[in-house]
Order: structure tokens, then C-alpha cells, then sequence
């Protein structure tokens, strides 16, 4: 006869071989964080969506100077922001149904700190109030009139950031008045991730987001996690397109989460995509994803083709097509 002791026993031989519960093991297995050394040869790097190359020009700039990745991420953000030309960004950014450039933006520094602001006016550099928050309060997240306050109360100047450009767009889109999301088409939100000569990783994302958005609407780019994360043992990864899809999935950290589980950057940017298309309607939807991992790897992927990046890494700044789900 079998006692409830030899059963016991039997039960956790076989679990501990790994017959009984194959999966248990596998998650014990894969949730391990994989120890990987830093390869100096592929940093200092820096990585941004769209044909940002002015942007990862003047990133990898600052971080010659400074030597520091969360520098460089900020001035990499600088130059959309401050770009009238620019139309998802900062200064000149297509206002929202009621007419007002609403911005938001998020950092994340080596050591795991955040900042971040939602639903900001009249800033032009919404991505140093984030890091302001960061560096400067107890919270990770300011939204709306406070965190206008507290960026006047750091020195920041108010500005009216809508371009006649923008307003000209906003007027016509009225005419029209339809609120069709933004598809695949018109996106220029900037993710930017930088390793520097220490091999520490940083994020940063700013936006004015969806254009004739409903006032009061905050997208993906300033969630940390949606928008942008780093984890500075594993690496980071950030995103652009339709937020709405972003935050559903919490793409960034998905990402991040991936890659410590053993995928390459491109594994996981093609693993958080697919996330998207087995639920929502993606057919005419656009959402991109980047990512870095600690060795200076890199993966790119987004849901339709035309999605760009830049990339500065070994003395070169070159704009790249990305892979896409629809090809
Ligand atoms: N991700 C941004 C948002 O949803 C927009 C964009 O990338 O175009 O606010």
C-alpha cells in the first residue's frame, strides 16, 4: 500500500525531474535574469524613432560631453521639441479638438528612477520638466495645471506653442471635424534610448500626441512601461503609433520583460507587435516599437510598413527602414 508519505515523496521526485509540472519548470527556468556581459564594443549607441537623425546627432553629442546616457536621451528630445516643423512634438504639435498643445513625456535614468509628465501646456521642453520631476520631487508623474506649476516654479518659461502651421490644421480639420484615429500615417512621437561609454542605459518620450485628440486625452509616451522603459541590467525599449494599442499591452515593459527572459531585442519588438494583432482591429493602425539590450543590440518592428529609425552607433548616424508585421 501506498502511504500519504511515500505518495508525497514520489509526487516531489517526479516534480523536482521536472515530468509532472514541465511548465512550473520552464517559468522557474525562464523568469531567471540571464547574466550578460556588457560587449563595449557596440556603445556608446543611441536609438530613436523616425528619422530622428538630428536628434541621435545631438544625443550622442551631449554624451561626448557629459559622458552620461540620461543627457543624451534629453538632448536627443531637445530638437523635436523644439522643431515648429515637427507636428507630434513640442513646439508646433497639432493641438487637440479644442485647439490647445497638450504634451506629454517621460525619462528613466541607469538606476531606475522616473519621471514624467501628462496633459503639460505651454512648455516647450516637456521631456527636462520630466526629468525635473525625477530629479526633484518624490513623484514619478505630473498631470495638467500642476505640473505647469511646477515647471514655472523650476524656471520654465510659458509659451504659446501653437504654430499658425498647426492652427491652419486644426482650423481646416474642423471643417471636416472627423475624428478618425491617427492610423498609419502621421506619426512622428520620439523614443529615444542611449547606452554611454559606462554601458548605462536611458529612455526618454515626448510627444504632443494624437493629433485633434479629445482635450483631456493622454497617450502611451508618458506612462513608463507604455511609452518607454529601461531596466539597466537588461536593456530598453520604447514606442510610437496609436497609444491606445501601447498602453493596452504595456508594450515597453513587455519588452524589457522579453529580453530578460532570454528573447533578442528583435524577438521581443516582434513579440509585443503580435501582442497587438491577435486582439485589435491593427489593419490601418500603426504602432512601433524599439529596442536595446546591455550587449548594444538592437530590434526594430511595427505593425504596417514605413516605419523608420535612426540609429548612431560606431561613428555612423543612419536612418533605417524597419521590419513590419504587414509587409
Ligand atoms: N504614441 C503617441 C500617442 O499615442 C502618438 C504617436 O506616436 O504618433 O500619443
Amino acid at each position: 500500500m501506498i502511504t500519504r508519505k511515500d505518495f508525497i515523496k514520489k509526487t516531489s521526485l517526479i516534480a523536482a525531474s521536472g515530468l509532472l509540472f514541465p511548465s512550473l519548470l520552464r517559468a522557474n527556468k525562464e523568469s531567471k535574469p540571464t547574466k550578460r556581459a556588457p560587449n563595449t564594443n557596440k556603445s556608446p549607441l543611441v536609438i530613436a524613432t523616425w528619422d530622428n537623425r538630428k536628434a541621435t546627432e545631438a544625443a550622442m553629442a551631449k554624451m561626448k560631453e557629459t559622458g552620461n546616457s540620461l543627457d543624451a536621451v534629453e538632448a536627443g528630445a531637445w530638437v523635436p521639441e523644439a522643431d515648429p516643423n515637427d507636428t507630434s512634438v513640442g513646439y508646433g504639435g497639432f493641438p487637440d479638438r479644442d485647439g490647445m498643445v497638450t504634451l506629454d513625456a517621460c525619462i528613466m535614468d541607469k538606476d531606475g528612477n522616473a519621471g514624467s509628465v501628462t496633459f503639460l501646456q505651454h512648455i516647450m521642453h516637456p521631456i527636462s520638466v520630466a526629468r525635473k520631476v525625477m530629479e526633484k520631487t518624490p513623484h514619478v508623474m505630473l498631470s495638467g495645471d500642476g505640473a505647469l506649476q511646477f515647471a514655472l516654479a523650476q524656471g520654465f518659461k510659458k509659451e504659446n506653442l501653437l504654430t499658425d502651421n498647426a492652427k491652419k490644421a486644426w482650423e481646416e480639420w474642423k471643417v471636416k471635424n472627423n475624428y478618425t484615429p491617427i492610423g498609419e500615417k502621421n506619426h512622428d512621437t520620439i523614443g529615444i534610448l542611449a547606452i554611454d561609454d559606462k554601458n548605462n542605459i536611458s529612455g526618454a518620450c515626448t510627444t504632443s500626441g494624437w493629433a485633434f485628440k479629445m482635450h483631456g486625452r493622454v497617450g502611451d509616451s508618458p506612462i513608463i512601461g507604455a511609452g518607454m522603459y529601461v531596466d539597466n541590467e537588461i536593456g530598453g525599449a520604447c514606442a510610437t503609433g496609436l497609444g491606445e494599442f501601447v498602453m493596452k499591452t504595456l508594450g515597453s515593459f513587455l519588452i524589457v520583460e522579453l529580453m530578460r527572459n532570454g528573447r533578442t531585442p528583435q524577438e521581443a519588438v516582434e513579440e509585443a507587435i503580435h501582442r497587438i494583432v491577435k486582439k485589435y482591429d491593427y489593419k490601418n493602425m500603426q504602432v512601433g516599437y524599439l529596442a536595446i539590450n546591455k550587449q548594444g543590440d538592437h530590434g526594430a518592428y511595427s505593425i504596417n510598413k514605413g516605419f523608420t529609425y535612426a540609429l548612431h552607433q560606431n561613428g555612423e548616424n543612419n536612418k533605417i527602414d524597419s521590419d513590419s508585421y504587414i509587409k
